[in-house]
């Protein structure tokens, strides 16, 4: 296969992995990241997917109690090692109103995003990945063709320029895959007919901000703030994380639209409330975080989207590396055997959507629970006390939202949502629609088309917009 070449741009989880991915199996890859080595990932540590770390073939830490003990655990601040010593295995969940509050099981581990990002660029580079920092991708070169939808073009480059010298250029590719965020500027230079060139809208995104702030050492360690995780409050949510006997990481989410409040003020009405919890901000930021519905196919002739420009996050957290992992991990599989037979196109290329919607029923999940979000969303502080209180939200239902995952609940829950309270009928009556639409949307992306077939995928799609329309 050493014709066979690759572009991606975008050096965040799922561009870079893939990039090594793909090198390791023997393709010419060639990264492009706008910005440079220093620069990579967050200046802050994240809640990662333990699943997604562990297939991406990173030496996991062993639990110890509350502390993660191995190679790459950070000893003590400022040391080498990618992920923070205090483990959240179960986090405790409560209601806006602080009044009710539920233990789950936490499937994450605190990792440095910038050491990750480091860590695996270095992996890359090793792989045999051409890493080109200061690039940045601009458009999608590209020939229409007759057909349907994604198979209506041919991407065979991409235009990119050198952030140093300003000089842009085209290059060609068999394949070009887009790992840039959720600007997504490439697969939107693409005709509006491919279904894949729409831009995201601002209710799609949460803003986030988080903050790592010192500790207390003299005080009592683990008990005076709670790992927690404040679920519905002011439209998202508000969380702390210890990282060790220096550091926690505080952070809150709401919903992208005007007269919300910032996430910044929450935090700092959280930390007033945590004598424990002082001094200036050791690490940090804000950014928009993506949390709509997967797109429903992330293919082109020529050209694959992974990861936030995709929209693959997960819709009621906004944790979005660990699919991104997921799914360039998935999408390595496919893409070197298509480079065996020299192919690119979607038809080939297909099974890179059905693993994301179907292996674990990520996407499934996904589609279904950013329909519960935005019911959720709508809900008073007080109504989803209610629910947290008479354990309609119950256990069972937080802990796959925080971990992204959807079941379908049985009918009984649903006779009990709706006979169990008649004091809120109205909330009873939402709840039991906004379920009911998440389980049939699950259903429906349970049947996601296995093969590409243009007229069976536009009546999948038919169906699927009309059941996110509710
Ligand atoms: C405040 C905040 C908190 C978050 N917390 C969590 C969390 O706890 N857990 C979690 O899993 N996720 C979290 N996320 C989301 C998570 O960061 C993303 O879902 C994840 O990083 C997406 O990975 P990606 O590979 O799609 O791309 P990204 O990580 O977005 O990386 C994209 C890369 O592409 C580069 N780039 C952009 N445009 C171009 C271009 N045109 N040309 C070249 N390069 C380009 C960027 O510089 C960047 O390096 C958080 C996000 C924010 C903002």
């Amino acid at each position: 296969m050493p014709d066979y070449r690759v572009i991606v741009i975008g050096a965040g989880p799922g561009g870079t992995i893939l990039a090594r991915e793909l090198a390791t199996r023997g393709l010419m890859v060639d990264l492009y990241e706008k910005g440079n080595y220093a620069e990579l990932g967050h200046d802050w540590s994240d809640a990662m997917e333990l699943v997604a770390l562990k297939s991406a073939g990173l030496q996991m830490p062993r639990l110890e109690g509350k502390q993660w003990i191995g190679e790459l655990v950070k000893d003590q601040p400022g040391a080498p090692g990618i992920f923070e010593k205090h483990a959240v295995p179960r986090l405790l969940l409560t209601s806006p109103g602080l009044i009710s509050s539920k233990e789950v099981d936490f499937k994450m581990i605190t990792t440095d995003r910038r050491r990750l990002a480091q860590l695996l660029i270095d992996q890359a580079l090793e792989a045999g990945v051409g890493v080109h920092y200061r690039h940045e991708g601009k458009k999608l070169l590209f020939r229409e063709k007759e057909g349907y939808g994604p198979d209506g073009v041919e991407v065979f480059g991409v235009r990119v320029a050198d952030l140093e010298t300003g000089e842009e250029k085209e290059l060609l590719a068999d394949l070009i895959v887009e790992s840039s965020g959720f600007n997504a500027v490439l697969r939107t230079s693409l005709p509006l007919k491919t279904g894949l060139a729409t831009k995201f809208s601002p209710a799609d995104f949460a803003l986030v901000h988080r903050e790592v702030r010192a500790y207390d050492p003299g005080s009592d360690f683990a008990h005076a703030v709670p790992d927690y995780y404040r679920y519905g409050f002011h439209t998202g949510y508000q969380w702390s994380h210890i990282h060790n006997e220096q550091s926690i990481d505080v952070g809150a989410g709401v919903k992208n639209e005007p007269g919300k409040p910032d996430p910044k003020d929450l935090i700092e009405e959280f930390i007033s409330r945590h004598p424990a919890i002082g001094g200036d901000k050791l690490r940090g930021g804000r950014s928009l975080c993506i949390v709509g519905s997967p797109l429903t196919n992330f293919l082109a002739n020529g050209f694959l989207v992974l990861g936030d420009a995709a929209s693959t996050s997960v819709p009621t957290t906004g944790c979005g590396a660990g699919s991104a992992i997921m799914a360039a991990l998935w999408a390595s599989e496919v893409i070197s055997e298509a480079a065996a037979e020299g192919r690119s196109d979607l038809l080939r290329l297909w099974p890179v959507n059905v693993k994301f919607f179907l292996t674990d029923q990520r996407g499934v999940s996904f589609a279904a629970l950013s329909s519960l979000r935005a019911m959720l969303q709508n809900l008073t502080h007080d109504e989803l006390d209610f629910l947290f209180v008479n354990d309609l939200l119950d256990a069972d239902t937080l802990q796959d939202a925080v971990n992204g995952r959807f079941k379908p609940p049985g009918l009984q829950k649903k006779i009990r949502a709706l006979t169990g309270g008649i004091k809120k009928l109205n909330l009873l009556l939402k709840l039991n629609q906004a379920v009911s639409t998440a389980a049939s949307l699950y259903n429906h992306y349970l049947a996601y088309p296995a093969q590409w077939d243009p007229e069976r995928y536009q009546q999948w799609l038919q169906k699927a917009e009309k059941l996110h329309s509710i």
